[in-house]
């Protein structure tokens, strides 16, 4: 199995280079804002309880977005492997990955971490709310809380990843496909082809 962290800020252009990433290397995409995003729209008693945190730019706990993540391992028994995007997002999340990764025998392969400065990312985002409909995206104090949660809570996954020798920083600004060129010749080095 090739496991990968799509690493970064919210606005750093994860989903966007997710998208092309999978379907380059066959990977299986887990976006734990999409997910979570599904049960709202489902309108779940999970999808409540997480949109009202999401409305205020805060996490949700990590016991939800972890038990999506082990239930989309589990139904996916085949898959080649995985790119996680919006997770780990917290240390607890990123110790439970590695936990249910070596259940089957793998773990995270690389970590590759967008770079994008403050500035661009809340631009980014400003721009994302006018058409995508999501609501946490319209408001400049909501954007400045995530990317806030973003500091305290999940800059330490790059820390922890770190340890191991397994985080790559990836200029995040310039052209999507300048960007997806970087990122692919990282996992070219790395990937079995
Ligand atoms: P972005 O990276 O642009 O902030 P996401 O779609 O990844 O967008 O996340 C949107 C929101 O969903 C987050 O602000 C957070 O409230 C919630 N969320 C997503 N993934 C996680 C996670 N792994 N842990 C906790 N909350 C999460």
């Amino acid at each position: 199995m090739f496991n990968l962290i799509l690493f970064g800020p919210p606005g750093s252009g994860k989903g966007t280079q997710s998208e092309k990433l999978i379907a380059r290397y066959g990977l299986k995409h887990l976006s734990t804002g999409d997910l979570l995003r599904a049960e709202i729209a489902n309108k779940t008693p999970l999808g409540l309880e997480a949109k009202s945190l999401m409305d205020k730019g805060q996490l949700v706990p990590d016991e939800v977005v972890i038990g999506m993540i082990d239930a989309a391992l589990t139904n996916n028994p085949k898959a080649r492997g995985f790119l996680f995007d919006g997770f780990p997002r917290t240390k607890a999340q990123s110790e439970a990955l590695d936990a249910l990764l070596k259940k089957k025998g793998a773990s995270i392969n690389v970590v590759l971490a967008l770079d994008v400065t403050e500035d661009e990312l809340i631009k980014r985002l400003l721009n994302r709310g006018l058409t995508s409909g999501r609501s946490d995206d319209t408001k400049e104090d909501v954007i400045r809380a995530r990317i806030t949660e973003y500091h305290n809570k999940t800059s330490p996954v790059a820390d922890h990843y770190n340890k191991f020798g397994k985080v790559v920083l990836v200029k995040g600004e310039g052209s999507v496909d300048e960007i997806f060129g970087d990122l692919t010749a990282q996992i070219d080095q790395r990937i079995d082809q």
